[in-house]
């Protein structure tokens, strides 16, 4: 049997023998982190098992349409009920995240809490704070690792077309519409198994990736023609984004989604980052080509983290000081000649 296959008996066991089952995905959920939750909620509900959903914060408005997606419960929105629902599980499964700091607030209570738990995730260094970690970096996707672990535990009797557009959106979330991102052919096999669930390409696309205010563009108008910094010599662009300047172009959570990824579009650059000031810290974004990690860059100067090729970090600074020290940083830690531009 295979370490995989041994994990997966292993959930399948504590599913059976849970009452109270609650599944949590990571603060600032993202395609993925709400796909692979939502994925796996409809699975356990065409078996009739009901499970409970929670976010640490609210989801962005190109993911409120997704099936069974009002039935989440945000933590900062009903604290009180949110503590109820992790206080009553026996069993929390966590999805799209490995570090427990990406719980927010809800963290402590989470740790503090006598349930077994499980995390099923994609990205890189986990933190061993779990029962059970379903873990695989060579995936695309939580989403797509969800639907080996479903078809693993012979879930795929259960699957139906709210599952099927829950991995689909996570999978074509945390590729940017296969831009990026570590897809495989085995990524297209499971899509052409959603696809016969009948998922409808055009209206999820136009949901996710056409859903946006018309100052939401200009928002990128500004981004691109006044706040992008591009160094050459350190194969690097970055831009950030003033409290003031979300403000007047009416910043609703979501906007600036993909904004990182837009200057590795120059000849030349392989690394970028993204800065938006928040009340009292700055939210960073990190995207990379190539062998440049961006994981290990988060990580060490900002406690970070993520992939390869995609990471964030919050830090807890001015936005004009959190600049400062990111170029200090860049001088020593940048893309070094060797690196293919690829
Ligand atoms: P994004 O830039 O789209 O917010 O995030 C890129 C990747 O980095 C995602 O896989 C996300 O889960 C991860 N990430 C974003 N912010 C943080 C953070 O503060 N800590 C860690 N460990 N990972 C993060
Ligand atoms: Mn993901």
């Amino acid at each position: 049997m295979t370490e995989r296959a041994k994990y997966t008996k292993e959930l399948s066991k504590l599913l059976f023998h849970s009452t109270n089952i609650l599944g949590i995905c990571h603060i600032n959920p993202d395609g993925d982190a709400i796909g692979s939750l939502l994925a796996f909620y409809h699975y356990l509900y065409s078996k009739g098992i009901k499970a409970g959903m929670m976010s640490p914060n609210n989801l962005q408005e190109f993911l409120k349409w997704m099936d069974g997606a009002e039935m989440i419960n945000i933590y900062v929105n009903d604290r009180k009920k949110c503590r109820k629902l992790i206080q009553d599980a026996d069993l929390i499964v966590m999805f799209d995240f490995n570090h427990s700091d990406r719980l927010g607030e809800a963290e402590k209570f989470v740790l503090d809490s006598k349930a077994k738990k499980v995390i099923i995730d994609h990205h890189l260094d986990a933190q061993d704070f779990v029962d059970l970690s379903i873990l695989d970096i060579s995936k695309s996707s939580t989403s797509e690792l969800i639907y080996e672990v479903v078809q693993e535990m012979n879930g795929e009797k259960y699957m139906y077309k709210p599952f099927a557009e829950a991995i689909y959106v996570g999978i074509i979330t945390d590729t940017g519409n296969f831009e990026h991102g570590a897809y495989s052919g085995n990524t297209f096999r499971i899509l052409a198994e959603m696809f016969d669930f009948g998922i409808e390409r055009d209206r999820i696309f136009n949901l996710v990736y056409n859903n946006f205010s018309s100052d939401r563009l200009r928002l990128r108008g500004l981004a691109l023609d006044n706040r992008m910094v591009v160094l050459p010599e350190y194969k690097t662009a970055y831009i950030y984004l003033t409290k003031a300047d979300l403000a007047q172009y009416n910043y609703k959570k979501g906007d600036t989604e993909g904004f990182v990824n837009m200057p590795l579009s120059i000849k030349g650059i392989v690394f970028t980052a993204l800065f938006v000031e928040k009340e009292g810290f700055v939210k960073l974004s990190f995207r990379s080509k190539g062998r440049f990690s961006v994981n290990d860059f988060a990580k060490k100067h900002f406690n970070g983290g993520g992939h390869l090729n995609a990471a964030g970090g919050d830090h807890y600074d001015t936005l004009e000081n959190t600049i400062e020290y990111f170029r200090k940083v860049l001088m020593t830690d940048y893309p070094k000649e060797s690196e293919p531009d690829k």
